[in-house]
């Protein structure tokens, strides 16, 4: 037993371990036979000399630490089991936790009677400040991605899901708890799941670490990215993922934000850059860029244009306002030409034009005459504000030549025999 003390703090001084031996003294008093400084700082004893081995155990003080290591010492020597514990200690002006064993030292010389006890113990508190820290940083994390605007859906390399924040429960109506560990596509329509798992393949396996969908999404492109809410609703999104490696494993985060407001406002102002405002009938613009597609084709196609006769005489004699409800009249009228596939537009003022796919000059021709006709009869519903005003119509109609592609061109045309229709008296229809 003489080179413990030694040993014992040679090897642990300084360090955050405390280990000592205890004994018994010819009255069966607990006696310390070795200790390292340790042992004495944190069983608040003064540091022994190493000449001054064995000790009495109370130099260790009184306090219901002591009180507690002496009792469970003293099991220890009746019953000869080895004990492990947590015993905290107030010392430094702290508390301060240490996992401390007993070992019984059975001597070869005294039989089985346990004459020594080895104590080691090491302080816990650095652990434990640890895992304070981390649960700090956990309930921080948790906190910051649950406040968060935007929904946050992690997914593993398997696709399913592994975390799912407060706005994703919000956006998709679904609790974190029911779509944990179920595949992402429970949160894509139906006709994107599919493809869906190929597509985050892909990029799993490509050098790139984050994916932005089109800021925001075209409504009419096919790589527009929706979401599903449970209720079958389908959300216009804007995502962004990032791929990442925890732990070892790969990871994808989509950050998702519901842009249904924003993809409404875009649609209504597309709608409105391609709608004419008095008439609610598409604009020249939306006109040309349909007449420009049919002639990319070598599919037959007819236009006219139709102005109204002496359109000015009806504002002078009835005012703009009777005027703008003959615009109307006529607006709806025109949309209302019995052909498939028609686009009838507001081109200007009081002129209108109309691009009639498939039809050739006869049909067209005969379209154009019918609808000059029912404008001259009135024959039409409509109600008039004050009383109905007669009016007439003149049509210039073209047919695209086989090899003709210049919508401009075309329209020039038709400009012509408009003219023409309007020279040969008003109220007709001529082809050029
Ligand atoms: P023509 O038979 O030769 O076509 O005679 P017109 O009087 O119809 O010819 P013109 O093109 O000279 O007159 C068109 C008029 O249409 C002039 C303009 O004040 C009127 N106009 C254009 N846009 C509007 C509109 O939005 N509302 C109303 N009320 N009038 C309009
Ligand atoms: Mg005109
Ligand atoms: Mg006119």
């Amino acid at each position: 037993m003489s080179g413990l003390p030694n040993r014992a703090q040679e090897y642990t001084d300084g360090s955050t371990i405390s280990v000592a031996v205890v004994g018994r003294d010819a009255h069966g008093e607990l006696v310390i036979s070795a200790g390292n400084d340790q042992f004495f700082r944190i069983t608040g004893g003064a540091r022994q000399d190493l000449h001054a081995f064995p000790v009495s155990f109370d130099v260790l003080g009184s306090n219901q630490a002591r009180l507690e290591l002496r009792e469970r010492l003293e099991a220890c020597f009746e019953s000869g089991e080895a004990q492990d514990f947590v015993q905290d200690f107030w010392f430094d002006e702290r508390m301060q936790r240490w996992r401390l064993s007993l070992k019984p030292l059975l001597h070869a010389s005294s039989g089985a009677a346990v004459h020594e006890i080895l104590v080691t113990g090491f302080d816990i508190a650095p652990n434990m400040q640890l895992t304070h820290e981390l649960e700090v940083s956990a309930s921080r994390f948790r906190a910051v991605v649950d406040s968060a605007y935007d929904a946050i859906v992690t997914i593993d390399a398997q696709h399913r899901i592994v975390f799912f924040n407060r706005a994703a429960e919000n956006m998709f109506g679904y609790k974190a708890a029911e779509v944990l560990g179920q595949r992402i596509e429970i949160l894509l329509p139906e006709q994107f799941r599919a493809n869906h798992s190929r597509n985050v393949q892909q990029f799993a396996a490509s050098v790139k670490t984050s994916l932005r969908s089109m800021t925001p999404p075209r409504m009419d492109e096919t790589n527009s990215v929706y979401g599903r809410h449970r209720d079958g609703t389908i959300i216009p999104v804007e995502i962004s993922i990032s791929k990442m490696v925890v732990d070892g494993v790969i990871e994808f985060t989509a950050v998702i934000r519901d842009i249904t407001e924003r993809a409404e406002l875009i649609s209504l102002l597309k709608k409105q850059a391609v709608t004419d405002a008095l008439t609610g009938l598409p604009n020249r613009r939306e006109f040309l860029e349909f007449v420009e597609r049919v002639l990319d084709t070598d599919d037959v196609l007819s236009v006219f244009i139709l102005d109204i006769d002496h359109f000015k005489r009806i504002n002078d004699s009835y005012g703009h306002d009777i005027g703008d409800e003959v615009l109307r009249v006529l607006a709806s009228v025109g949309m209302s030409i019995p052909h498939e596939a028609k686009l009838f537009a507001r081109w200007g003022g009081e002129e209108f034009v109309a691009a009639l796919p498939g039809a050739d000059t006869r049909v067209a021709q005969c379209i154009a005459d019918t609808l000059r006709q029912r404008f001259e009869d009135q024959d039409f519903e409509h109600t008039w504000r004050v009383k109905p005003i007669p009016f007439t119509v003149s049509i210039g109609v073209v047919t695209r030549e086989s090899d003709e592609r210049d919508v401009d061109a075309l329209m020039k045309r038709a400009d012509r025999a408009l003219y023409q229709a309007k020279e040969s008296g008003r109220n007709r229809v001529e082809y050029g």
